[in-house]
């Protein structure tokens, strides 16, 4: 008997790192395109899963890493010193802005998490101090420190750090009965009344809530964290895991504040599907003896050459004013489908609650209707099901709403095409034409 790869998946492969919303096969991919097994090409929609902000096989990855592969990749990071390695350090210190005067260091890791980790656990060494702020519905991780200060991972009944402080994350599309101004100055309020303590190691924030919902925060907000930190003495960690790296329209989603944070965490996009994280902050603490984090392969001349390019190619190509540009595209795009542009007419605007995002970073917001705005998190189970049998790769974060994502050289045509394919999941799903027998093994998150 053979076994098809879902099937060989399904008894090969640990559960415990599976997130699946539909049963997606793919065998290879060009920009924007993954294909499966049967040949069939769809358009990905989020590069911040496969993390690939550059796109399939782009040309400078593959040469890079096919160098770097044939020379001595396992001579790099932990015990030996690689031009690749310093190099992509150089690089990111280059383009992190800080303030004058501070020495600052780089740490490589394998992904998101452990950076997000290590700067943690170095912040409480280098401070002697526990406590962590972050935010409610937050998500900094999947393993150890940044996994416990995550909000999303707390919901979902994990067990939290005992040193935490969560604060809450002002969501304009859904304000408290005080309006937006009145979350943004109670969140504020909290944060200023956590930092009062002295025990406070840092606070760490995503400038997007990226798996908590897809909200963008109301301008300014970040730069009022940053001064609320400044005055207490408490490094301001931002995490560009998800969001950074051309992805808002600005190198670094921070700059949409005009800030410049103590300490920037990176991954996805970073490694172009290579694990590759990075972190950059403050000697001072980077370098802390107590804050020891030595993982054998972090740091490899594969990942970091991989690095190098991806870095190089968004100044080239010019991704971020083209991330900025095919946002406005896209977004376009989907409000028109709000206004009941869409087809049968115009019967996917009945569902959608919200269309908001910078850049390449949007979200779209599935309700069950457009009054009462109640999240519909069926819906949105149904329409990324839906989108994948018609040819488009996308998932939802905080229940119902589809983060669209796509690589940063995504074309105009193709934002298009997916733009009719999401119309038509949305009716699909609203018309019943997914069934529940289909999805049902498919829960997402
Ligand atoms: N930080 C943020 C903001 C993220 O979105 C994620 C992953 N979704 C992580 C950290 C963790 O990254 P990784 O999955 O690469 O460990």
């Amino acid at each position: 008997m053979t076994l098809s790869l879902l099937e060989r998946d399904a008894r090969a492969i640990a559960g415990v790192e599976k997130l699946r919303f539909f049963p997606l096969e793919v065998v290879s991919g060009q920009g924007s395109i993954l294909v499966d097994p049967a040949g069939r090409e769809l358009i990905d929609l989020s590069a911040t899963w496969t993390a690939t902000g550059l796109g399939h096989g782009h040309p400078a990855v593959v040469e890079a890493v096919s160098r770097a592969v044939r020379s001595a990749p396992g001579a790099g990071g932990l015990s030996a010193i690689h031009p690749d390695s310093v190099g992509l350090a150089e690089d990111l210190l280059a383009i992190v802005p800080s303030d004058p005067g501070t020495e600052r260091r780089v740490y490589l890791g394998h992904a998101g998490s452990d950076a997000n980790d290590v700067v943690l656990r170095a912040c409480r060494h280098a401070s002697g101090r526990s406590t962590v702020v972050a935010f409610e519905h937050g998500y900094h991780g999947g393993l150890g420190l940044a996994m416990g200060v995550s909000g999303q991972q707390i919901e979902a009944g994990h067990d939290g750090d005992p040193d935490l402080v969560l604060v809450p994350y002002p969501n304009p599309f859904r304000p408290g009965p005080g309006g937006v101004e009145a979350d943004v100055a109670a969140s504020l309020t909290a944060i200023r009344a956590a930092l009062a303590s002295d025990r406070v190691a840092c606070l760490i924030v995503e400038p997007i809530l990226s798996d908590g919902g897809l909200v963008v925060p109301p301008d300014g907000i970040l730069r009022a964290v940053h001064e609320a930190c400044r005055a207490a003495g408490v490094p301001l960690v931002v995490d560009e895991v998800k969001v950074g790296l051309a992805r808002t329209g600005t190198l670094h989603a921070f700059q949409h504040d005009g800030i410049a944070p103590d300490i920037v965490t990176f991954g996805k996009a970073l490694g172009a599907g290579l694990p590759l994280s990075a972190a950059v902050g403050p000697a001072a603490i980077l370098d802390h003896p107590a804050g020891s984090a030595l993982l054998t392969t972090a740091g490899n001349p594969v990942s970091t050459a991989a690095g190098r390019a991806v870095l190089r190619t968004i100044a080239e190509e010019g991704l971020v004013e083209r991330s900025a540009q095919a946002g406005d595209r896209f977004s376009a795009g989907l409000r028109r489908l709000a206004a009941g542009g869409g087809v049968e007419g115009g019967l996917s605007a009945e569902r959608i609650g919200d269309v908001r995002g910078r850049g390449l970073t949007i979200g779209l917001e599935l309700v069950r209707d457009r009054d009462g705005l109640e999240p519909d998190g069926d819906l949105a189970r149904r329409v990324v099901y839906r989108a994948w049998q018609l040819g488009a790769v996308v998932y939802y974060v905080g229940g119902n709403v589809l983060e669209i994502t796509p690589p940063l050289v995504i074309t105009d045509d193709e934002i298009d095409r997916a733009v009719d394919i999401l119309d038509r999941a949305i009716a699909d799903a609203i018309a019943g034409r997914v069934s529940d027998e289909e999805v049902q093994d498919y829960a997402g998150w």
